[in-house]
């Protein structure tokens, strides 16, 4: 087993106050996210919390409100309405939600979304401009986290030359470029086969526990989501279940 380098210097930011409750992650009351002036009626109140290092899996049908919730929590977007924190902070308060998102939060996307024009290492690289981190820590890092996805032989090439798996494994790389303390992963095995789905559930669980992440997973295959310690099951905006008991079939 491959272990990780050492998160970027700026990875913890010492702005973010410490959590009010015992080690609180995410906390969100009455969490509402409106559309289109009202009309479509995204999140409807939803409350939770969620603890540092857990893996949490967010489950529910095609349009229930998994992605706008994961945008809110990745600073993404704003709520319509109710509370959002992390670590006792604000998120639609943010003074610097791109600082948020580029040093707090790994995302992992259903499509990659690697930039087609640059390679493996300098995709993984992208993150780190907002670090003080020099060119050639930079370049050293990109290896060390590539090579911890399995894909030292793969440095140089570019996007459209590797399989989804090989991408999504260069995205995973990217989403943990500063030493992420969460992980926010939409569908990150929606595009993939049989095969590369398991490969890489078993990618981000492992590096979730070697790095002591806090991991949020969006799914609506009940499979994926039984691998998590604590299923939230959405359904038209709220959510109706959310325990460690398996989900109910949707
Ligand atoms: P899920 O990820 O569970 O499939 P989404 O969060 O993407 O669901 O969408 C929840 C609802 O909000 C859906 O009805 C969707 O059509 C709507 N929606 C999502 N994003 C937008 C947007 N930018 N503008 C208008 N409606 C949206
Ligand atoms: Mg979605």
């Amino acid at each position: 087993m491959i272990s990780l380098p050492v998160p970027a210097s700026t990875s913890s930011l010492p702005e973010f106050k410490p959590a009010a409750g015992k080690d609180c992650v995410f906390e969100a009351s009455g969490l509402a996210k409106d559309y289109d002036d009202g009309r479509v009626q995204a999140l409807r109140g939803v409350d939770f919390r969620v603890s540092q290092g857990e893996f949490v899996a967010i489950i529910g049908p095609s349009g229930c409100g998994k992605t706008t919730l994961l945008q809110m929590l990745g600073a993404l977007d704003h709520p319509s309405a109710g509370a959002l924190l992390y670590r006792a902070n604000s998120i639609p308060d943010l003074s610097d939600p791109a600082g948020y998102r580029a040093r707090e939060i790994g995302f992992i996307f259903q499509a990659f979304h690697l930039l087609p024009t640059f390679t493996a290492m300098e995709n993984v690289q992208m993150p780190m401009f907002e670090t003080h981190l020099t060119a050639a820590e930079r370049r050293d890092r990109a290896a060390s986290l590539l090579k911890s996805v399995g894909l030292e032989h793969r440095l140089n090439h570019f996007p459209a030359k590797m399989s989804g798996g090989e991408r999504q494994r260069v995205a995973i790389a990217r989403s943990l470029a500063n030493g992420p303390g969460v992980l926010l992963a939409d569908e990150p095995t929606g595009n993939l086969d049989s095969e590369n789905t398991e490969l890489i559930l078993e990618l981000i669980i492992r590096l979730q526990k070697e790095q002591h992440m806090t991991l949020v997973l969006v799914t609506h295959d009940a499979g994926i989501a039984r691998r998590a310690s604590r299923t939230i099951q959405m359904k038209d905006g709220r959510i109706i279940a959310d325990g460690t008991a398996p989900p109910i079939a949707s």
